[in-house]
């Protein structure tokens, strides 16, 4: 059993219940929080170790539900210009020409920016599977989904044989660990076929069902490739696979779930365009959204059905997205962005979007995303120095909170401290 610490705070937000606890203090051991409460009620022996963090707010580490850490340095490279798919075809030939060694320290990066920002947890889409290794040995709790893509590829069957060995060779050699897990991502309904989905759903079932997360729905063009196979993706796909099939008269939710793939579905990512059908069969499968402002306003994508999905029960969770179409991997910024948007909505809310929400979309709920006994001990702290003493607007001054924190704690270990 590992040494006790006790962290002590100006205020802590605990996600768990409304209110701050104000001059608190909580105790960590084993990698797990194991009190938490009010400065004036805590008893302790005089060689315990405490860390005090002064004029500190603390709060449940962020989640960021979705990002890509290969393309952190496309910063700025890849222009938006002649519509979604063609921005897809330039990322294409940029990720072919980056070599091992630039995705390495692009995910490096990705990771020191996370950080910083307040990210304790992190899914990473990977495609050139790189930050498998680097995740798995960094600081962050993360989860990395190994992305499939086959089109332009002649044979499904090889390409998933491929696949296969690559994954059995990694997870026996690097297996996961208590703040390292994997699973996989196609990238999208249209740029996997229907033989790569059928594989990767059977491996699914026989091997205890790994997270999946998938792009879904993000584009007009997307919407419209399924509506009557036609437009600029179904072009695309002519060109590169004559054989392959296009699909027609459905939408991209309906094409994964007559393909067998909702059942299987963890996280949805973007989701901008759906309709009633759509939203019945997510609901029915339990799947999460997650939606990256950021992103999105730099696509302008048609507005988010955000009013849609929480009136039908679906949880909304918020990612960055790539920094190849955002500016920043803020979670902070992203709940800024959101605000923006949608002003109606509860400061509690929008932070349990990158909390509580993602936790339980990530099978985490019960240990993960709130200050709690019993709950692992990620956390963060932001300096309140300056902030007027305004307890009723605090949710919302975390949501503005435009700068870097000031505390990271990740699986009970201090990983960074600005005094
Ligand atoms: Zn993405």
């Amino acid at each position: 059993m590992s040494q006790r610490l006790v962290l002590l705070a100006k205020s802590i937000l605990t996600m768990d219940r409304p209110q701050p606890i104000e001059d608190g203090f909580v105790i960590v051991q084993d990698h797990r929080i194991i009190q938490v409460g009010k400065r004036k009620d805590l008893f302790l022996h005089p060689s315990v170790r405490m860390l005090d963090l002064g004029d500190t707010l603390l709060l449940p580490g962020l989640i960021n539900a979705h990002c890509h850490l290969d393309y952190t340095l496309f910063k700025g490279r890849v222009r938006h210009e002649g519509g979604f798919q063609e921005w897809l075809r330039k990322m294409g030939r940029k990720t072919r020409e980056t070599s091992t060694a630039d995705f390495k320290r692009s995910i490096q990066k990705g990771i020191q920016e996370s950080l910083i920002y307040g990210t304790t947890t992190l899914c990473d889409t990977a495609t050139s599977w790189e930050s498998y290794s680097l995740l798995r040995h960094s600081a962050l709790r993360a989860f990395v989904f190994l992305e499939l893509i086959d089109m332009g590829n002649p044979s499904a069957m090889r390409y998933w044989a491929q696949i296969r060995e690559k994954l059995k060779i990694l997870t026996k050699d690097q297996p996961p660990t208590e703040t390292f897990g994997w699973g996989l991502s196609p990238h999208t309904p249209f740029t996997v076929s229907k033989e790569l989905l059928h594989f990767a759903g059977l491996f699914l079932n026989g091997n205890g069902k790994p997270l999946t997360s998938i792009h879904l729905a993000e584009s007009r063009e997307e919407a419209s490739y399924f509506r009557n196979g036609k437009g600029p993706m179904a072009e695309r796909i002519k060109v590169l696979n004559p054989a392959w099939t296009i699909p027609r008269k459905t939408t991209p939710v309906q094409y994964l779930n007559e393909n067998g793939w909702l059942p299987k579905l963890d996280l949805g990512v973007h989701l901008n365009l759906v309709g009633e059908r759509d939203i019945k069969l997510l609901a029915k499968n339990r799947i999460s959204v997650v939606h990256c402002p950021g992103s999105h306003a730099y696509f302008r994508h048609p507005v988010f059905p955000f009013r849609k999905f929480k009136r039908a029960g679906i949880p909304v969770c918020i990612g960055t997205d790539s920094l190849a179409s955002n500016q920043s991997l803020s979670l902070f910024r992203e709940m800024r962005l959101f605000r923006k948007n949608y002003p109606g909505v509860s400061s509690p809310e929008i932070l349990s979007m990158t909390t509580v929400k993602p936790a339980q979309a990530l099978g985490m709920g019960h240990q993960l995303g709130k200050i709690k006994p019993g709950y692992l001990a990620d956390l963060i702290g932001i300096p309140m120095s300056r902030w007027k003493p305004e307890p009723d607007r605090l949710y919302e001054r975390v949501i503005q909170f435009s700068g870097t924190v000031s505390f990271s704690m990740i699986h009970g270990l201090p990983r960074l401290r600005v005094s």
